[in-house]
């Protein structure tokens, strides 16, 4: 068959089939569906733990310097007043003041705008006063019962030569929602009401914890797995006989009260993350250690740890290794981009973030964030709950020791004038080197922090694809495709006997299912017409289909094996098959 080009897919195309053949779908959708809550079927689930033990593996397992945990979702509250979520983890709220009451984040009115069909109509009429004035007398009353303009059509006559001229869209929703002789309102992109100025809206989830009803017994949903990663530090770390550097890695469940949830499983309000806190020595530390701190260059070989690596290696090496996963799990380096936070986008304690972002068809936007916390973190839990977070570093301890007196004067001149020149106290910088020299310090974190479900949706769109194909005839045939990494699709191999009506031939085949079934999932199909087969599993993205055929009996024992990217098949001794699947599959 010949291949063409084949039309741009569309993000509508994916929620369909993800729903058709059970990777998503709607929560509770008996029920009308609820907001900000998804499901995954059969194909959904497995393609979910796929990315979350390819994680676990590459990021926990393989590495010796990173230990696992699993913490509770409900933690004692005082952890979220330690970590600044209860007073500061909150998104700008406003509320539609018209007819639709709708609530909504601040920052998202005039994204949610471009998206709507509202935008499209008023922009189909900029310039045409009359049509404006007729749609606001007419269809608008339906489409933007809210908008001043529709509920006072009589203002329309003193703005009507202002109509003629306005060019932007933006402009125009604005002026028609505005009323007279009111400064600017902020118009609501649903009914074209007024919206409240925008209120802080904390998005933990509350819950209560026993009996009774009572403020004090309010507990929160945690909003990110992290915290309870810094909660659990000293207990990782003592038990496992760890010492910074090391990182203790989390997957598990999250919940955000979003405002506007969006975007599909983008932005859900409970979702799954996969965090790494990965625990550093101080920069400080490291240079009377090792003499000096290792600068970041662009010849900076960052393939393997090293001792004299600061902050600033080991956060550009997270960087990388999560780059190095995410192409290691199918998505092209040319489909996500790196943006670096500007200084004034950082949070304060922040020394720098990394967004990886991917191009989704939304618009690019952030897949996971690798940012450098500073100690903020520990810090805060030891102040908070008063337990020491520090660690005690021996070798630190002994190299202090082997200093004289005057070069521990200019080393502590030398980190008082760069505290200093980071906003700092001096009496901060003094209390720290004195602890340093004792070898104790806090650790610095560096935390890759992914979300499973972004993941998945990066990976489903990034793999989908509607192939148009010309067979022998001229015949055109649209074939869909999820160009999944095997290590990522739900189903590995899918294994057919050509006929279902020779016990001997589906029998064989029949063997090979259960023998392949207890390495990886598989899936036995054995109704309907070969091609038809192959496309169905080729539209759920399994990489590789068996074929026992009339040869396999009759002639040498070999079978069919299917690449679902390239649809050619090769012959293959069933002896070799597991071998070949083995290096196709685990690599
Ligand atoms: P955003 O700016 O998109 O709200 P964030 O910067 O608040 O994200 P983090 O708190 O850094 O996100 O969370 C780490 C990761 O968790 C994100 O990169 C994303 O992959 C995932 N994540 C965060 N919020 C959500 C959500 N509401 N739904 C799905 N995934 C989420």
């Amino acid at each position: 068959m010949e291949k063409k080009e084949a039309p741009k897919s569309s993000l509508d195309a994916l929620v369909s089939l993800c729903k058709r053949r059970g990777f998503i779908f709607q929560s509770s959708e008996i029920y009308g569906g609820f907001a900000g809550f998804w499901d995954y079927g059969p194909l959904g689930c497995e393609m979910k733990r796929n990315i979350k033990d390819s994680w676990w593996r590459f990021t926990v397992r393989d590495r010796e310097d990173v230990e696992g945990l699993d913490a509770s979702i409900i933690m004692h509250p005082a952890i979220w007043k330690a970590s600044g979520h209860l007073d500061t983890f909150s998104d700008p709220m406003s509320m539609c003041k018209g007819n639709c009451r709708k609530l909504m984040r601040a920052d998202q009115i005039w994204d949610l705008f471009e998206e709507s069909a509202l935008r499209e109509t008023l922009a189909g009429m900029l310039g045409e006063a009359g049509k404006i004035a007729t749609w606001c007398k007419g269809k608008g009353k339906a489409v933007a019962p809210g908008l001043y303009t529709v509920q006072h059509p009589e203002y329309l006559e003193k703005i009507f030569e202002k109509l003629k001229t306005i060019t932007d869209v933006k402009e125009l929703f604005i002026l028609l929602a505005t009323p007279e002789g009111e400064p600017e309102v902020l118009p609501c992109p649903n009914c074209g009401g007024v919206m409240t100025e925008p209120r802080p809206f904390n998005l933990m989830f509350k819950t209560i914890v026993g009996p009774v009803e009572d403020p004090s017994n309010v507990a929160y949903l945690r909003p990110e797995t992290a915290q309870a990663i810094f909660a659990d530090f000293s207990n990782v770390m003592v038990s496992s006989r760890q010492m910074p550097p090391f990182g203790i890695g989390q997957v598990g469940k999250s919940f955000r009260n979003e405002v506007t949830p969006r975007n599909y499983i983008f932005r859900s309000r409970e979702f799954e993350q996969m965090e790494v806190e990965f625990f550093i020595k101080p920069d400080e530390a490291v240079e009377l250690l090792c003499g000096h701190v290792a600068p970041l260059t662009e010849t900076t070989d960052l393939s393997e740890p090293q001792a004299d690596w600061g902050w600033e290696c080991w956060h550009k090496y997270w960087v990388e290794q999560r780059k190095i996963w995410l192409v290691k799990n199918g998505l092209p380096e040319d489909s996500f981009v790196e943006y670096w936070q500007k200084p004034d986008e950082l949070a304060h304690y922040a020394r720098a973030c990394v967004d990886i972002e991917y191009r989704f068809p939304f618009g690019v936007q952030e897949l996971e964030g690798i940012a450098a916390r500073s100690d903020f973190d520990l810090s805060r839990h030891q102040e908070h709950s008063g337990k020491s977070m520090e660690v005690f570093d021996e070798p630190l301890k002994l190299a202090v020791k082997k200093l004289s007196d005057e070069e521990k004067a200019a080393f502590r001149a030398k980190v008082v004038a760069e505290w200093e020149a980071r906003g700092k106290t001096a009496e901060a910088a003094n209390i720290f080197i004195d602890r340093l020299f004792e070898g104790r310090y806090i650790p610095h974190v560096i935390e890759p922090s992914a979300g499973v479900d972004r993941m998945a949706l990066a990976m489903l769109c990034n793999a989908y694809e509607e192939q148009k194909l010309i067979d022998e005839k001229g015949k055109e045939d649209i074939r869909t495709v999820l160009h999944l990494a095997p290590a990522i699709a739900p189903i590995k191999v899918g294994v057919f006997p050509l006929v279902k009506n020779k016990p001997e031939l589906y029998n064989f085949a029949r063997e090979i299912f259960k023998k392949l079934q207890r390495r990886y999932n598989c899936f036995w199909d054995e109704s309907g017409a070969i091609g038809r087969r192959y496309r169905r599993q080729d539209e759920i993205g399994t990489p590789f289909c068996v074929t026992v055929d009339f040869d396999t009996l009759e002639k040498d024992g070999t079978v069919t094996l299917r690449d679902r990217d390239t649809m050619q098949q090769e012959r293959i001794s069933v002896d070799d098959l597991i071998r070949r699947l083995d290096d196709l599959i685990l690599g």
